[in-house]
């Protein structure tokens, strides 16, 4: 089975976390502190949903608003997909679909998609518009470490 690495906030461990314990708060096999859940997938959010997940999440979040008639949006999936990927067990990929969550739409001013913001803590750090490339995503995620 594929692990994917978490390293620990507080004292710097590289953990090795299984797939299958995705969305699972783990802990550190150091010292024993609360680690970020793994995500190494999108996660689709909804107008009922996404408050609770973002404030149950500590670390950084991508969060993809796309809406399924969307040619760009269709292209840029794979990359969004792959991005989450990468980015496992240091930010979370969310995804709000933005012709079925129009409440998440009009809070975060969504004027064109596809378009990823980066949020912590809830807030909006930046946004990143149009389907970029996951080169482009990550070089624009680590700007903000
Ligand atoms: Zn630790």
């Amino acid at each position: 089975m594929s692990t994917y690495v978490v390293t620990c906030s507080r004292c710097g461990t590289a953990n090795r976390i299984p797939a299958d314990k995705e969305g699972k708060k783990g802990r550190c096999g150091s010292c024993h502190g609360d680690l970020l859940p793994l995500y190494y997938r999108p996660v689709p959010l909804t107008d009922v949903t996404f408050d609770a997940f973002i404030k149950g999440y500590a670390g950084p979040v991508l969060a993809e608003f796309w809406a399924p008639w969307c040619p760009h949006c269709r292209e840029f999936e794979a990359t969004v997909v792959k991005v989450a990927g990468i980015l496992a067990g240091t930010a979370v990929v969310v995804q709000v679909n933005t012709q079925e969550n129009h409440i998440l739409a009009n809070r975060f001013d969504i004027k064109g998609i596809p378009a990823l913001l980066l949020l912590k803590q809830g807030k909006i750090v930046d946004r990143l518009s149009g389907a970029q490339s996951s080169d482009a995503v990550i070089s624009w995620f680590r700007r903000h470490r």
